[in-house]
């Protein structure tokens, strides 16, 4: 397949960066277009953005200009790194100038035709965006991935709803990463646990309802979701407990049978970032941990241990997935990759 061009809206960012490294080298996509404020417009690469990453740079993005966010400038397909406080403005003018805008940031997400896609669980959604861009009018398209939490909990329960889902309790232990950069001030998080993240037990709570939903979302999954988030001093790797009422009682050794079997669409079509497998059940009694288990399936993969009966709800574990990779853009390029696996070339919607 001949690569398609790509840009990156937000690309000076803590996301922004994640995108540049995993599009390096890409099968499919080639980065030839980088944006972000007007701090930055104007400047190489490597000039305004502080490198972040343990892997190098790529050189030719760095030597790259940095662009303002103006409609019709980019490729087709941009993928967005933009913080919220500008996203929803931005990424609308895009979908609106022709652009196929996979979008992290939270502005679309609840919007009912906006697809809050996770590939493995409800690849199904994609089927929402004829309907976006008739009742829109849009000539593009914009297509979400969840809060970082989020598709860390919707990936672990995904197989669970083979016995129905009836109610969740689940508390976060959320990595400094999640918080952009400079993101938390060193003195409030070393040594400290912070019992508060702003809106994120909500998105947590709304946004695993819709993913699990039908209708393309439109109708939420019949559960309860109880989210408790924190921040703690760990660098990458948001690790959550999760107790779970599922309501056909099944054993442990179904419910560990369910989440060691499942795979899904995206492994099916061998898209150049499934994991495989997408979840990853760990026998140690101590894992997952975030130093070394949040890069496994090269950040993409979901890995849960520790399950075993909940005396309160039906079962409970511990999960943990790569927040500014599989929670941020390894998301958002594995929603590309299906898109572009079952639309075919994306002028072509
Ligand atoms: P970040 O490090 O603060 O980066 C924000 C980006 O937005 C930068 O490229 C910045 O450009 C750009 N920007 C800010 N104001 C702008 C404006 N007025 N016009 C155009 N561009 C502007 O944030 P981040 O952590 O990468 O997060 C990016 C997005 O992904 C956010 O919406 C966040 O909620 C979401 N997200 C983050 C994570 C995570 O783990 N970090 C996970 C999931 C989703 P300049 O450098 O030029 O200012």
């Amino acid at each position: 397949m001949r690569s398609i061009e790509v840009g990156i809206l937000g690309a000076t960012g803590v996301v922004g960066q994640q995108f540049i490294a995993r599009l390096h080298g890409h099968p499919w996509f080639r980065a030839t277009w980088l944006a972000a404020s007007e701090r930055s417009e104007g400047r190489a690469y490597r000039d305004a953005a502080p490198w972040r990453l343990a892997a190098p740079m790529p050189d030719a993005l760095g030597a790259m200009t940095v662009e303002a966010c103006t409609p019709g400038r980019g490729p087709q397909l941009v993928f967005s790194a933009l913080d919220a406080s500008v996203a929803g403005d931005i990424e609308r003018a895009f979908a609106e100038a022709g652009h196929i805008v996979v979008s992290n940031a939270r502005n679309h997400r609840m919007d009912p035709l906006v697809p809050l896609l996770i590939p493995e669980v409800n690849h199904e959604h994609l089927g929402l965006l004829p309907e976006q861009r008739r009742e829109k009018g849009w000539t593009g398209a914009i297509v979400t991935n969840p809060n970082c939490s989020t598709v860390v909990l919707a990936m672990a329960l995904a197989p669970m709803r083979l016995f129905g889902i009836r109610a969740v309790i689940v508390s976060t232990m959320q990595a400094v990463s999640g918080a952009g950069y400079p993101g938390v001030p060193s003195l409030d998080i070393l040594g400290n646990i912070v019992p508060f993240i702003g809106g994120e037990e909500e998105k947590m709570e709304s946004e695993t309802l819709k993913i699990l939903g039908t209708d393309g979302g439109r109708i939420p999954y019949e559960a309860v979701v109880s989210a408790h988030t924190n921040r703690v001093p760990v660098v990458d790797g948001h690790t959550m407990t999760v107790s779970v009422d599922l309501v056909g009682k099944p054993s442990i050794a179904e419910v560990d049978a369910a989440l060691r079997g499942f795979s899904s669409r995206p492994q099916e079509l061998a898209l150049p970032s499934a994991p495989v497998p997408p979840i990853i059940v760990c026998d140690e009694p101590n894992r997952p941990q975030p130093r070394l288990d949040a890069d496994r399936g090269a950040g993409m993969a979901v890995s849960v241990g520790r399950l075993r009966p909940c005396p309160v709800l039906h079962a409970k574990f511990v999960a943990l997935g790569h927040n500014t990779v599989r929670g941020a853009a390894g998301a958002a390029i594995l929603n590309a990759e299906l898109m572009v696996a079952e639309q075919g070339h994306l002028v072509m919607w």
